[in-house]
């Protein structure tokens, strides 16, 4: 296997590349614009993919055996980190670009959007929010709708990193329930749905969908076997450091820990860390999610980020954060229905009463994600910080708002905290640093909140 990006090829290397048959995936590797998705080892033919941790900056990259190329070019051709076609892809798959005004902006195409949760009281408190997105993939294997779904646990082998599956059973599903903050290169797995037989639904943060709809493009079997695209709502996830840095504020070895939850145990749920010794510790979720929130551990390809809510998805879905279910201990989550085929299944699910839905405005769907304003609004502004640095930047074929001048100390402050954050010799003075931002960040959201962006 060679990195790629380093140089270090089998003798014809330069000439495949020169032949632009992995050209884009050695630009993406190159120019820091992978997102870790996995789709370019799951569709490659040849096996000649694999993902490589990077331990220092606590990412997955992909790396190519040369020798077994054949320079098919499917990986580049699938790779959504240096471009993802947003208007041609919305034109596929929903016949039409989202409407013109700021719900049309930051939430993409829709049909109908809800709150809800499983009727299953063990899956709603176990789950990341209200269980939504389990309990319809046991609806679906249970109705023969699917016969399997990717999904992501956690590895039982090596508990701090990320297991993509396709789980068949029940008892998977549930299994591989809840959020997980750290890198998932979930798309490996569409390897196995290309080679076994039936109908899956793939579960995925807004990049892997990315993925998976531009393998589609290439790939008519993966088309056909791929019957619900499910999306999560995202405003970043963060690097394998947030982790490392969570165990050294409870003072726990990594060594030692069996097992690591990040939600769970009702709402807003817990992470809980089990040791090796039997002993566990739960902490709340608002008392360790402030260094995600505040993007200490964010991956330098999130800041590039245009999507927030999945918007290729068939359903998306997020946590419930408004203030009417504040006091809900148990979990609720929002789903926002994009195509004929999710706005059906999950009416079909609604009926058999396997899960409570309750239909939302859009608007409160918006309102519920502080993250997303920010992070669609400002896109243009970090693009352009990037690009007047001489970096390289995704293409994505969608119109984003001019950048405001708030946008830009916002913007800063983050490329700051993930500086700090990446030396771990700083990471004792992390909680100094978020209290002094408080204001500002309170500051800064007025000023969104009264200025929406998007709308024409
Ligand atoms: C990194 C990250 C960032 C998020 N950001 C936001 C946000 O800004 N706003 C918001 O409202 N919601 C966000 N979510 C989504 C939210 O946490 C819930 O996943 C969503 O509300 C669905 O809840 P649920 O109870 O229905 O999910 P569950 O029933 O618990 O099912 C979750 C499903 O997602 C899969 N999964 C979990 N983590 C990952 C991952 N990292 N990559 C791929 N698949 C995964 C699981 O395998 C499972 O099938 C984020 C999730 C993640 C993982
Ligand atoms: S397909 Fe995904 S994992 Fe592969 S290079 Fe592109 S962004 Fe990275
Ligand atoms: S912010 Fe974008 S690139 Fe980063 S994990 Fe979320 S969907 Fe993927």
């Amino acid at each position: 296997m060679f990195p790629l990006g380093r140089r270090q090829y089998a003798e014809d290397a330069e000439d495949k590349i020169h032949a632009g048959k992995f050209g884009s995936l050695e630009f993406v590797l190159k120019n820091d614009l992978c997102t870790g998705c996995g789709t370019c080892v799951g569709v490659c033919p040849n096996n000649a993919m694999g993902m490589r941790k990077d331990e220092k900056r606590g990412i997955y990259h992909p790396e190519l055996d040369y020798l077994k190329c054949t320079g098919c070019g499917l990986c580049s051709k699938s790779c959504p980190g240096y471009k993802v076609d947003f208007k041609e892809l919305f034109l596929e798959i929903f016949g039409e670009t989202p409407p013109l005004n700021t719900n049309g902006f930051l939430l993409g195409n829709y049909i109908k959007c809800y709150s809800g949760y499983s009727t299953d009281p063990d899956i709603r408190y176990n789950s990341a929010s209200g269980g939504l997105v389990t309990q319809l993939l046991l609806f679906m294997l249970n109705e023969e709708i699917i016969d399997g779904a990717l999904v992501t646990g956690m590895k039982g082998s090596s508990p701090l990193e990320s297991n993509p599956s396709i789980a068949k059973s029940r008892e998977e599903i549930i299994g591989a329930s809840r959020s997980k903050y750290c890198p998932v290169p979930a798309n490996i797995m569409l390897k196995e749905i290309l080679h076994s037989e039936g109908k899956y639904a793939v579960v995925g943060l807004p990049c892997h969908i990315h993925g998976v709809r531009k393998a589609e493009q290439s790939i008519k079997k993966l088309r056909e076997k791929i019957v619900l695209h499910m999306g999560l709502f995202c405003s970043h996830t963060d690097t394998f450091l947030e982790t490392e840095y969570l165990l050294h504020r409870l003072k726990v070895k990594s060594d030692n820990v069996s097992e690591i939850a990040y939600r769970g145990k009702g709402w807003p749920g817990m992470l809980t860390v089990k040791l090796k010794t039997g002993d566990e510790i739960n902490v709340p979720f608002h008392k360790w999610i402030r260094t995600h929130a505040y993007c200490m551990f964010i991956p330098r390809r999130c800041l590039l980020c245009c999507d927030h809510s999945a918007e290729l998805a068939d359903i998306s879905f997020a946590d419930a954060w408004l203030p009417e279910f504040e006091n809900d201990s148990v979990g609720r989550s929002l789903a926002v229905t994009r195509t004929k085929c999710g706005e059906e299944i999950l009416q079909k699910a609604a009926a058999s009463k396997e899960i409570e839905v309750m239909e939302i405005d859009s608007v409160r769907v918006a309102e519920s994600q502080k993250m997303m304003r920010f992070k669609k609004n400002s896109l243009s502004c970090r693009l352009l910080l990037f690009r007047s640095l001489g970096r390289k930047i995704p293409a994505y074929n969608r119109d984003l708002p001019k950048p405001s001048l708030a946008d830009f100390p916002r913007s800063g402050i983050i490329f700051i905290n993930r500086y700090i954050a990446s030396k771990r010799s700083l990471w004792n003075l992390l909680e100094m640093f978020i209290n002094l931002q408080s204001p500002l960040e309170r500051i800064y959201a007025k000023a969104v909140k009264n200025a929406p962006r998007g709308s024409k």
